[in-house]
């Protein structure tokens, strides 16, 4: 899979050359770039923003440097699919992921102060599948640090990328829409706090079954509204 990501912070992006995702453009199972949106600016200043029209705070990104980038960037079959991180968008979640992780080449565009001119969206919809999404219900200086946690999401869901395939099933947020159970390794016995004893009964079923009861009753307490989904 092929990710672009446009900002202009290029530097944040560092991240995902660190641990399983770094490794895994070793391997070339994802080709990951980000790009200086300011490369496609041409006045001294570099600039980006500009006031937004009707007034109201802040400054917006301008459409120019956006046109262009989309230019160089954008597949002209229009296969790539464009995602604005935005606060406004649909709701990331891991079934986003899954459907995301099918894909051949993704745009991450990256909103910074108030956000981007309307109209780079429209155009973008134009040329290529596009897709507004937000991480979550708060708001962000800017869209990087949301295009890094789409990104590791997805990525670690494209065969390869994680070593143990099977770690995937066992998750919260898969298809059963259950959280994940409480987990322990060694000691048995650590300051006072003594692991179930069902886990070192060797006894699997009970295992299983003790690890799905407390999935459901974690999910009950903590997300209630993913168990009436
Ligand atoms: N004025 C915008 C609003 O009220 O919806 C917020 C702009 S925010 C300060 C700047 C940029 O950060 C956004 O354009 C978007 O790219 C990114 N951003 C902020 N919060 C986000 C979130 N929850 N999910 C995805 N992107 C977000």
């Amino acid at each position: 899979m092929r990710i672009d990501a446009v900002t202009i912070f290029p530097d944040y992006f560092d991240a995902l050359n660190i641990s399983l995702l770094g490794k895994a453009q070793e391997k070339n199972l994802i080709q990951f770039q980000a790009h200086d949106l300011r490369k496609w600016t041409f006045d001294k200043h570099k600039t980006v923003d500009d006031s937004p029209y009707g007034g109201g705070a802040g400054m917006l990104m301008k459409p120019e440097p956006w046109g262009l980038a989309f230019d160089e960037l954008l597949d002209p079959e229009g296969e790539t699919i464009v995602i604005f991180t935005n606060p406004a968008g649909e709701v990331f979640k891991q079934a986003t992921a899954y459907e995301l992780a099918k894909a051949e080449h993704i745009v991450f565009a990256c909103g910074r102060y108030e956000g981007i001119d309307q109209r780079v969206i429209d155009y973008a919809s134009t040329e290529a599948k596009v897709r507004l999404i937000s991480i979550g219900d708060y708001i962000l200086n800017g869209g990087e640090v949301a295009a890094i946690a789409m990104i590791e999401s997805i990525a670690r869901l494209i065969p390869g990328v994680i070593g143990n395939a099977e770690s995937l099933a066992e998750e919260s947020h898969n298809e059963s829409g259950l959280l994940e159970y409480p987990s322990y390794t060694k000691p048995a016995s650590w300051r006072g706090f003594d692991v179930p004893e069902v886990l070192t009964s060797g006894n699997h079923a009970a295992i299983a079954a003790w690890r799905h009861a407390q999935q459901v009753e974690r999910t009950k307490a903590v997300r209630p509204d993913l168990l009436s989904d």
